[in-house]
């Protein structure tokens, strides 16, 4: 499954923006959220050593560590996603929408 995702293969990117995710999940701003414990997807709360910080569009796929791209999230919620895009996580829902549905 999920052959026709093109995989970013550059090294160099993706070394470079996890190097930065690290760095910033130690500043205040990132602090704070993870003090908060509500993740970004799925909106419970969670204490700190459940949570980790993710890329909304994957490093792997070109996605970079921005404020904006980053969040903080559950760790099943980060399981579930992998390295999908938001489109295509939405075309996934709404698959398995009619999925259900239309049988
Ligand atoms: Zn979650």
């Amino acid at each position: 499954m999920d052959d026709w995702v093109e995989i970013n293969r550059d090294e160099r990117h993706i070394r470079r923006e996890r190097a930065r995710a690290r760095e910033l999940r130690n500043t205040p701003y990132y602090r704070e959220l993870f003090r908060k414990g509500v993740c970004h997807y799925c909106g419970g709360h969670f204490p700190e050593s459940e949570l980790t910080l993710d890329h909304i569009v994957p490093v792997a796929r070109g996605g970079r560590s921005t404020r904006g791209n980053l969040v903080v999230c559950c760790r099943a919620c980060n399981q579930a996603k992998k390295f999908l895009t938001p489109a295509e996580l939405l075309l996934r829902r709404l698959e398995a929408e009619q999925g259900e549905s239309g049988e």
